[in-house]
């Protein structure tokens, strides 16, 4: 189950972005690792919400049962996490023709336009916590 590896990530983001600005705190990325204390007993994380691209292949039940677990005992505990699954978008890296490989047009080698075959994934891959919702109790 990869999804455990996200989890501990969210849960690290979430602890950390909590403990350094207990304000609403927006646009952590993933990918770092720090320290995850929760120190502040007032402070409260009610929502965390992430956006992982449907490349990851992430199921979004076990990445919320893995989250539940790393979260125990901390002021993330009750936090209710969002999963929002980013479909794969292609872009025509020569004509900036968009692609969707969920469309007419399929997964494609080369642009239907102009036949380029520099054609990157602009969403599908990435792994985003996007805000972290908290409260002072
Ligand atoms: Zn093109």
């Amino acid at each position: 189950m990869h999804e455990m590896s996200y989890a501990v990530r969210i849960a690290d983001i979430a602890l950390r972005a909590a403990n350094e600005n207990p304000a609403p705190a927006e646009g952590f990325a993933a990918g770092t690792s720090a320290p995850a204390e929760a120190s502040a007993a007032s402070l409260r994380i009610l929502a965390v919400r992430v956006s992982c691209g449907e490349m990851l292949a992430i199921v979004p039940a076990l990445l919320e049962t893995a989250f539940r677990e790393c979260v125990k005992g901390t002021i993330a505990e009750h936090a209710k996490l969002v999963v929002k699954t980013m479909p794969v978008l292609i872009r025509c890296a020569s004509c900036g023709r968009e692609i969707d490989p969920h469309g007419p047009d399929g997964y494609v080698a080369r642009c239907p336009d102009c036949g380029s075959a520099a054609l990157r994934i602009e969403h599908g891959r990435e792994f985003v916590v996007n805000d972290i919702e908290t409260e002072i109790i």
